[in-house]
């Protein structure tokens, strides 16, 4: 029997999840039950990976079960974009080799491809916008990055505007930024309005569990899943709890829980937003991946994301929060002076699960235990194509993408802690100094 050593336990104020529309979450489980396939995680690979399965296998359950209540965790925390283009942070040109950046570029628009699908098909109202992205530089260092960037498109035919920092004020306000490339192809979205809706709208051989964390495992001719009120047991399970797998037992030592922070300003009036100025709604990605992601929403608020920690328990800690609070304000005062007075009304962290090499995990874990982890940052497309390909897998289909991903060595090993703790915080620290003015 494993015992689960730490579970789920987000911060109180996710933007997004408040703002949305409140729903009724499905009910935690109680009593033991049967059935041949689960999923622990209710984030964006699991309800692709539910979803999936139960298309494959119509006439069976298949059971999701979620720690949290759907939208609050990281899938319903992130900055709501759904990117297609690669965004490799370990290549300087963020593009990397380009038959794998191909791979990647098919893979996330898959992603995109069924998120569209189930979005329209069920008439997910998550604010959805196919905006593209800018990608902006406040200084020198950051302009060469997206020069570098620039090329690194080209070469998988991709094509980009660029921005000078005279027009940038007609696109996003602010006057804050030197240059700017423009990437068509990002969709934005409100994230924890998309999770909930896709959570509403699984397949009815589906059952969902909410607030049922799994605190404990027994690795059996079966599988049972151990939590408070009871037990599921299975004859296949699909992880896809993102860093919380290596507390199943799995990948330990490889997955670095790192949490991110946004905050999300009150509506702008009508007479902020003319101030304000530039297109009604936009996303921007900083050159640098230590600086600020910005977006104004359809609801006319602001978001500002960025600083970083790493909790290798993967539970947030409420000091960071106060201390990020301060970045958060700091950079959205030096980008939108034309907007004093405006408060931010939730700020928030999430995690995501980095690996060392930046590579995820996909496929076999053990008999008959999967995983679809690991995705470095970019969950809302990779984590939706990789929880329906896990599925597809499962069910018996090959393909290019599913042998893409199997190929993968997987997330590499990392020192021991304190050594690991010790060093991938100087990497943070060192990295959000580094990248000066972006922040
Ligand atoms: C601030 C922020 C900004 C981001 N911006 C973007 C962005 O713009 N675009 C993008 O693509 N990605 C972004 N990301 C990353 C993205 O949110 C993640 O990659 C994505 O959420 C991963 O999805 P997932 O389903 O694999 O994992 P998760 O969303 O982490 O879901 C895993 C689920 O497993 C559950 N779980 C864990 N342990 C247990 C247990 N013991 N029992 C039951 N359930 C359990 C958790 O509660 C959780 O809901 C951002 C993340 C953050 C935090």
């Amino acid at each position: 029997m494993q015992k689960i050593t730490s579970l789920p336990a987000d911060d109180s104020m996710p933007g997004w999840f408040h703002t949305s529309e409140s729903r009724i979450p499905r009910p935690s489980h109680i009593g033991h039950k049967k059935a041949r396939r689960a999923i622990v995680g209710a984030g964006l690979t699991g309800l692709a990976a539910a979803r999936q399965l139960a298309l494959h296998f119509p006439d069976e359950e298949v059971v999701l079960i979620e720690a949290q209540e759907v939208g609050y965790g990281s899938a319903g925390r992130n900055a709501g974009f759904a990117i297609d283009v690669p965004h490799d942070i370990g290549a300087k040109d963020y593009i990397g080799d380009v038959s794998i950046a191909n791979l990647i570029l098919k893979l996330n628009t898959l992603g995109q491809i069924t998120l569209r699908q189930v979005i329209q098909d069920h008439a997910i109202d998550c604010q959805l916008t196919e905006s593209g992205k800018y990608q902006a530089a406040a200084g020198e260092e950051g302009i060469a990055i997206l020069q570098a960037y620039r090329r690194g498109l080209a070469k998988i035919g991709r094509e980009s505007e660029i921005i000078s920092g005279a027009a940038l004020p007609d696109h996003i306000g602010t006057s804050y930024y030197k240059q700017a490339l423009f990437i068509p192809g990002t969709a934005l979205l409100q994230p924890a309005a998309l999770v909930k809706g896709l959570a509403d709208s699984l397949p009815a051989n589906v059952t969902l569990y909410e607030y049922t964390p799994v605190t404990a495992i027994d690795y059996g001719d079966k599988i049972t899943l151990i939590h408070d009120k009871g037990s599921i047991t299975v004859d296949t399970l699909i992880l896809a709890n993102n860093g919380f797998a290596s507390h199943f037992g799995f990948l330990k030592g490889r997955l670095l829980p790192t949490f991110l922070y946004g905050s999300l300003s009150r509506q702008l009036t009508p007479e902020e937003q003319a101030r304000l100025g530039g297109k009604a709604v936009w996303g921007l990605i900083p050159a640098h991946p230590f600086g600020s992601t910005l977006r104004r929403t359809p609801d006319n608020r602001i978001l500002v994301r960025n600083s970083f920690s790493f909790q290798p328990d993967g539970r947030p800690r409420e000091k960071h929060l106060k201390q990020f609070f301060k970045n958060h304000r700091h950079s959205f005062e030096r980008r939108f002076p034309m907007l004093p007075g405006v408060n931010f009304e939730y700020t928030w962290s999430g995690a995501i699960c980095l690996s060392d090499n930046h590579e995820g995990f996909f496929g076999k874990l053990a008999p008959n235990v999967y995983g679809a982890l690991c995705c470095n940052g970019l969950g809302i497309t990779r984590g939706t194509a990789t929880g329906k390909l896990i599925a597809d897998m499962i069910a018996g289909e090959r393909n290019e993408l599913i042998d893409f991903l199997t190929a993968s060595p997987g997330p590499n090993k990392t020192p021991p802690e304190p050594f690991l703790s010790a060093g991938v915080n100087s990497v943070l620290k060192w990295g959000h100094y580094r990248a000066g003015a972006e922040v």
